[in-house]
This record gives structure tokens, sequence and C-alpha cells, in this order.
């Protein structure tokens, strides 16, 4: 892994950013650079990855069906879109890097962007409930009691779902 430390950073200026670059193998993807930048100074985060070569846009939709799925290797980059239908979507923009994961993980962050929508409808008791509802929904699927469809869609097909079962499709 390659870091470099005091770099200035792009949102504050500071001369307080690390940035480190990591290269990994991905089965079936190929080689992936995973990026991130952490400034000491302001606190802010930010993370992509890129594939070593050129990749066509791509849409994957996987359907989550046992514990097993869990483990499935995932690669979402900045640039991506991820669906849950009637659950949620992660449109890209500052607030959505990108990594590498597992399908555990993907969930995981749903589930922390939407804890973080309770602290927002607070005042909505319909909305408190919609959201309680889907955090014990993810929890059975976590559980691999319920089974859940994931679509990723990616324009700049820096995105992947690494598994037998999941569907590629032209965007
Ligand atoms: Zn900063």
């Amino acid at each position: 892994m390659a870091e470099l430390k005091n770099q200035e950073c792009p949102f504050c200026n500071e001369n307080k950013a690390t940035l480190r670059e990591e290269e990994i193998d991905i089965p079936h993807f190929g080689k992936t650079y995973v990026f991130s930048l952490e400034c000491e100074s302001c606190g802010a985060r930010k993370s992509d990855v890129e594939p070593g070569e050129e990749k066509e846009p791509s849409k994957y939709t996987f359907e989550v069906t046992s514990e097993d799925d869990l483990n499935v290797r995932i690669v979402k980059s900045g640039e991506a879109t991820v669906k849950i239908p009637n659950v949620i979507t992660i449109e890209p923009g500052p607030a959505s890097g990108g990594y590498v994961t597992n399908v555990e993980g993907l969930l995981r962050k749903v589930k922390e962007v939407i804890e973080h929508s309770i602290d927002t409808e607070e005042d909505d008791p319909v909305m408190k409930k919609k959201v309680k509802n889907l955090l014990k929904k993810l929890a059975k699927v976590m559980l691999g009691r319920e089974s859940l469809k994931i679509i990723i869609e990616d324009k700049s097909g820096h995105s992947t779902i690494i598994s037998e079962k999941a569907v590629r499709s032209k965007l």
C-alpha cells in the first residue's frame, strides 16, 4: 500500500491530508486500485475504486437469498447507483464513495443511511414506522431469513457483484 502524508486537502487546503492507494487483484474483475483521502485537519474522508482496465457501463442484479450470499464480493465505485427496490436508492455523490466490500458490508452501509434518516424524520410517525420496518427487514436478510434484491448501476463500469448468481446487463 502506498501512503502519502501531509498532502494538500481539497476541502480545507491544509497540508494535513493522508492519501492512500492500494492495488488489489479481484477474481473475475481484475486489478483494482482503491484510493482514499483522510484529512486530520477538517476530518474529510473520501474513497473510490478504479479498475486497471477500461470497463463497459453495466448493471448488476443480485438476489440475496441465503446467509452465504452475504459473503459475495462487491466493488462499488463512486459513480455507482445502488438500488434496493422498495427499500432505498443511493445515488452517487459526496456522501457515497467507492469501496470494495461484500453484501453484508453493503447492507450495513444501507442500514446506516436508513438509521440516519430516522433522525431527520423524527416528527413524522408514519415515516418513522416505515423506517423501523425497513430496519427489521434488513436484519432478517442479514440472518438469511428473507430475500432482497440489490441492483448496482454504473456508467463508468467500475462496479461489479462477483457471483455466478449475479445477472449482468447493459446499462
Ligand atoms: Zn481538510
